[in-house]
């Protein structure tokens, strides 16, 4: 009896330990197991966050706008060129859209991405300081893997480069259609009126013959330049760089304008010292002369001078001047003078049979030569037109 109870003691007491053990080992187990959860849960939130970071440095670095709204039109992303379209700070996430981007039409695209798939090229003006900006806007509504509305996807471009380009093309279109129009028509008068019998009459014949040939040789002025300026505009001008004598240069187009500066009594002075060699295309560097001795001698005084000079820099770049003793440029018309068919004095240009695109094409080419060109002028103490060259290698 005493030996059945001890037994039975013994039994009891080894499976109680047996209990024990297997119960210890299952909790080292457990929490082995939840360890290798807490550092794969870890892990998995190291990789997102990492992840998440590479895509806004991706996102950050495209050129258009991004913004991804959740369900509820809070932000979840927004890079850089979006915060910078909108003058917030990306990437604001949590914010409503309406609060980010201030712009009562975006947060009505998020609202209507609810009903429609898709709103594609909707065009955005937005009232910045200064001049106003446009944007268009291609926009995806998000679903989720069960099918569910789970946001959208706003993509923003700035067209506002793009749309100053069409401006400015639209009104060239329109200056040059305004300045062929002027010549074209009194050439068509002329020649009706010579047809309506004013042929009879010899000096008429001969002065509306005048009247044709100098609009005809205006026109032709005009289509050069224009031709010249798009060439120049097309950026497949070749220069042709080599060394060349700066007096030698000025030389040459100051005799090619002795006859017309002798027309309004201009005289014309080549004060470059001999020895100046820069490095340019020689055609193109007669050209540039060529606009600015002209126009010295047209808007200059009659009876004045026109002076060609130039020295060395510090920089060891040339100058190069051209100054008259005319009326000068306010200095209103100085800020805009290199603008196409900008014209300080219409009736005077018009008279002399200026195209307005002589002081475009001077700094075209200069600049493409990676000079500069300037004006300086005190109004009615004549004008300077001075711009820089490289020097040829000795
Ligand atoms: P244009 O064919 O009319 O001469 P430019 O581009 O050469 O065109 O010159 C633009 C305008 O600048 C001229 O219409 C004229 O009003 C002004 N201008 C240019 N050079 C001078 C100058 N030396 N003195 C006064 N005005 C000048």
């Amino acid at each position: 009896m005493t030996f059945a109870l001890v037994l039975l003691l013994v039994l009891a007491a080894a499976f109680a330990l047996a209990w024990w053990l297997e119960r210890a080992r299952r909790i080292r187990t457990e929490g082995r197991h939840m360890q290798e959860l807490d550092e794969q849960r870890v892990h998995r939130e190291a990789e997102l966050r990492e992840q998440t970071q590479r895509t806004v440095a991706l996102f950050d670095r495209m050129i258009e706008g991004l913004i991804v709204v959740d369900a509820g039109g809070r932000i979840r992303l927004a890079n850089r060129a979006a915060g910078e379209l909108f003058a917030f700070t990306p990437p604001a996430t949590g914010r409503t859209i309406l609060e980010a981007t201030r712009h009562h039409e975006v947060s009505a695209m998020v609202s209507r991405l609810e009903r429609e798939p898709e709103i594609l090229g909707h065009e955005l003006r937005l009232e910045t300081v200064g001049a106003p900006k446009f944007l268009q806007v291609n926009a995806l509504a998000l679903r989720d893997s069960a099918g569910g509305r789970d946001g959208a996807i706003l993509v923003l471009h700035d067209l506002t480069r793009l749309r100053q380009l069409e401006a400015v093309r639209q009104e060239f279109v329109a200056n040059v259609s305004h300045e062929l129009r002027t010549p074209l028509s009194l050439i068509k008068s002329a020649a009706e009126t010579l047809l309506d019998g004013g042929k009879e009459d010899p000096a008429a014949l001969t002065r509306f013959l005048q009247i044709i040939d100098k609009h005809a040789n205006r026109l032709t002025l005009l289509i050069d330049d224009l031709l010249m300026l798009s060439t120049l505009d097309s950026g497949n001008v070749r220069l042709n760089l080599q060394p060349v004598s700066l007096r030698a240069a000025v030389q040459e187009v100051t005799d090619d304008l002795k006859a017309r500066a002798g027309t309004r009594g201009v005289t014309l002075e080549n004060a470059v010292p001999t020895g100046l060699i820069a490095q340019a295309d020689p055609d193109r560097l007669r050209q540039v002369l060529s606009n600015l001795l002209d126009n010295a001698i047209k808007y200059g005084r009659v009876g004045g001078h026109a002076t060609v000079g130039a020295h060395l820099l510090e920089s060891g770049r040339v100058e190069v001047a051209i100054r008259d003793d005319g009326p000068g440029i306010p200095a209103d018309a100085c800020a805009r003078i290199f603008e196409r068919f900008y014209r300080a004095d219409k009736a005077r240009s018009r008279e002399q049979g200026g195209t307005g695109l002589g002081l475009a094409i001077v700094k075209h080419v200069v600049q493409a030569h990676g000079g500069e060109v300037r004006v300086e002028s005190t109004p009615g103490a004549g004008a300077a037109f001075i711009f820089t060259l490289t020097m040829a290698k000795a």
